[in-house]
């Protein structure tokens, strides 16, 4: 067991320290019951776990909505932040200290919506990090809203008839983004799946985006509902590249082969089926990631300092 308190002040970590899962968990989480949540937080727990991710070296972003508490149920170092802003702190960690294993934990109005532009360009810069998105089609927390991927049709407080639009696809977004390097789905409901998935994206060099279809049994309970019920409704992406279906293939038997190096068979997976995809849509690790290159273009103190005193001397009388 460890000595938590300890740890996290630096005041010396015993080499021959190690991490069950209880260590990682903080307070009691506050979700819905049956809220898909608290499946993501066990799956990553188990993460924290198996990789023995040393508290003191390990951070947790989220912006605002129900899964956003994320932080606070994970001992580690956590940030819970503006709404849609989890990205933008969690790349300033990162620039400052990429020796951290950062994750990001968003709902699909945090990510989707108000922080659309932060998603989109964080995808292009990388950086390499984590980032879990948890998408229950509503925004829960201020109480059923349409969020941007509501399905079409689906009711809500604001639109009560049904929303307007056909959802964004989150997934063909990502994937369209110049730079992206990984892009996986997968349902809270398959933990086993879920736990593969999310360890694939801890070990990607760069920027892992998982879209985590994520049961809301307040407000959007029949969302997902086929899918949890009947195992057919779900198709599994295999290859030896992607995520490993060991121990699944029995109940899960609609199979579709794609390997995950090929974007234009990631694109059209992408696209909306009657069945729901889960898997690896694509991965790509020889990208630049940010911190990596910028740090190629970066000085040294000394030398900036040297420069500095340069351009200082140009005016010297
Ligand atoms: Fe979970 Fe929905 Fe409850 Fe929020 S409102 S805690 S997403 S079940």
């Amino acid at each position: 067991m460890m000595e938590m308190g300890c740890s996290l002040l630096g005041c010396g970590v015993e080499d021959d320290q190690s991490w069950s899962m209880d260590d990682y968990a903080s307070g009691t989480a506050r979700w819905c019951p049956g809220c898909g949540d608290h499946a993501v937080l066990t799956g990553v727990e188990r993460l924290l776990a198996a990789e023995q991710l040393a508290p003191e070296r390990t951070v947790f972003v989220s912006g605002i909505g129900c899964s956003s508490r994320f932080p606070h149920y994970v001992n580690t170092y956590g940030f819970h932040g503006l709404h849609g802003r989890a990205l933008p702190v969690a790349i300033g960690v990162k620039l400052r200290r990429p020796d951290l294993d950062v994750f990001v934990v968003m709902g699909d109005g945090d990510c989707c919506s108000i922080g659309a532009g932060h998603w989109i360009h964080t995808t292009r810069y990388n950086p390499n990090m984590t980032v879990l998105m948890l998408d229950n089609g509503v925004y829960g927390l201020t109480k059923n809203q349409t969020s941007p991927t509501s399905p079409q049709g689906l009711p809500s407080m604001t639109q009560p008839k049904g929303a307007y639009l056909p959802g964004l696809n989150p997934i063909s977004t990502t994937l369209s983004v110049t730079n992206a390097s990984f892009v996986a789905q997968t349902g809270d409901w398959i933990p086993e799946h879920l736990y593969q998935t999310i360890r694939a994206a801890y070990h990607h060099r760069g920027f892992s985006f998982v879209r985590i279809l994520q049961r809301c049994p307040k407000f959007t309970d029949k969302l997902f509902m086929d899918a949890v019920r009947d195992p057919n409704v779900v198709e599994l992406m295999v290859h030896p590249n992607g995520i490993p279906t060991t121990g699944l293939d029995e109940i899960y038997k609609n199979h579709v082969e794609h390997d995950p190096s090929d974007l234009q068979s990631a694109h059209r997976l992408a696209e909306l089926g009657e069945k729901i995809r889960l898997g690896l849509f694509y991965q790509n690790e020889s990208l630049p990631v940010y911190e990596e290159v910028r740090s190629e273009h970066l000085q040294s103190a000394d030398r900036k300092i040297e420069l500095l005193n340069e351009e200082l001397d140009r005016y010297a009388v």
